[in-house]
């Protein structure tokens, strides 16, 4: 199966889509990893991208979805992959749609973690502690939410019409959704 988690930027999308992946043996694919992973590498990409990041801006839709491309094409993460951070824009989600077309897959399960905005600041600044990420101060948190309410959530409206959408309290305890998001898969 493969599953998109989607929400807000500190939602808990990582935190439940690494608890996912050893439960149900898929594979984790982060565009937020995969690009802090060109900044590290110091590629062409990564170059472009640090500042980007680091402001709180997106990457461009055609560098992320040439990095989804390459792994949803890997033969050995057909239809065992779980989407967090992407997609983020209307374009992206449609052009998941088609890469999992072209690879003869789709999405079977999309959660949604619906987290109010002060949980989100509080949860930030706890991760920029944790993590040291240099996107998590409260600055860049608030321009994150900003572009989330206005390029992300035009997905949202997207996705919430089909089928297979589950709106999850993302304001609980990380075991309580864990626990939600596996019964749900599991049926
Ligand atoms: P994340 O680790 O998912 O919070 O992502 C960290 C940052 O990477 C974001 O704030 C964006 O700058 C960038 N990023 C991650 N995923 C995407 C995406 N799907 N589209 C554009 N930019 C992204």
């Amino acid at each position: 199966m493969n599953v998109v988690i989607f929400g807000p930027p500190g939602a808990g999308k990582g935190t439940q889509a690494h608890i996912i992946v050893k439960k149900f043996n898929l594979y984790q694919v982060s565009t937020g990893d995969l690009l802090r992973n060109e900044v590290k590498n110091q590629t062409d990409i990564g170059k472009d991208i640090e500042n980007i990041i680091s402001n709180g801006d997106f990457a461009t839709d055609q560098i992320v979805n040439e990095l989804i491309k390459k792994v949803i094409f890997e033969p050995k993460k057909k239809n065992k992959l779980i989407f967090d951070g992407y997609p983020r824009s209307l374009d992206q989600a449609k052009n998941l749609d088609l890469l999992l077309k072209d690879s003869d897959q789709k999405i079977d399960f999309i959660f949604f973690l619906n987290v109010k905005k002060d949980s989100i600041l509080k949860r930030i600044q706890k991760r920029k502690i944790l993590e040291n990420r240099a996107d998590d101060n409260l600055a860049t948190i608030l321009k994150r939410y900003d572009t989330y309410m206005e390029t992300t959530k035009p997905v949202l409206d997207f996705y919430s019409k089909k089928v297979n959408f589950h709106e999850i309290d993302g304001d609980n305890e990380i075991e309580e959704i864990s626990a939600k998001i596996e019964q749900i898969l599991s049926v």
